[in-house]
């Protein structure tokens, strides 16, 4: 394992986890965010520590079985989610899980996010699913959030928050930002009687937008 990428992911984590601390989305020590390194070594926040004062050596090195590779803390315990979306989704690089508000109530009333506003259609590609409820830590929460986001880049998680991932670290941040923005409009919208769904015609249009251009653009690569 080459040593500068293990210490660039470490703090790329670090980096987002104070960033993301600061938007309320992993309130306290919940939530957590992981970078893939190759495909047997992935950084992870460590359990019940909070984000304010992390550093990069208090992110944990892990294999795909889950086996610590490096680091003194223990990894998180959603650790089973993240190797999950890793091993069904191999575009996935990093994966974000957040405990933010308007999305946790989604969550908590075990309501799917319909696709009503244009940035999150194009990256969603359509609803933002609620994953069906099992106890946190679980293989099987990992499981029916694998089964939720159906190849799409996040999820709910019943009772709980959101999952999301990325091809890049920055790309799964955004997704859980606007899958947050998304779950707070939809709340809004449904205090004024509802919001008018987007037809999946021009849902597909966009997706298929995003993923051939719009994304190469915000990685600089087109
Ligand atoms: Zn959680």
């Amino acid at each position: 394992m080459e040593n500068e990428a293990v210490e660039k992911a470490r703090a790329q984590i670090v980096k987002a986890a104070q960033k993301m601390a600061g938007q309320n989305m992993l309130p306290g020590s919940w939530g957590n965010i992981s970078i893939k390194i190759n495909k047997n070594a992935y950084a992870i926040t460590p359990s019940g520590r909070g984000y304010d004062n992390l550093t990069p050596d208090d992110i944990t090195i892990v294999d795909a079985a889950g086996q610590t590779l490096d680091g003194s803390l223990i990894p998180s315990s959603e650790l089973p989610l993240h190797l999950a979306i890793y091993k069904a989704l191999p575009e996935a690089n990093a994966v974000v899980h957040t405990h933010s508000i308007y999305a946790s109530a989604c969550a908590a009333a075990r309501r799917d996010i319909p696709p009503l506003i244009e940035d999150m259609v194009q990256i969603m590609g359509g609803a933002v699913h609620c994953a069906e409820y099992a106890l946190p830590g679980t293989e099987t929460l990992a499981q029916n959030v694998i089964k939720a986001m159906n190849g799409k880049r996040a999820a709910l998680l019943a009772n709980h928050g959101v999952a999301a991932w990325g091809v890049t670290l920055d790309e799964a941040m955004m997704v859980a930002g606007i899958v947050e923005k998304a779950a707070q409009l939809y709340c809004i919208a449904q205090s004024l009687g509802g919001a008018v769904l987007l037809p999946q015609s021009d849902i597909d249009a966009m997706h298929g937008f995003y993923e051939a251009h719009y994304r190469k653009r915000q990685l600089g690569e087109e």
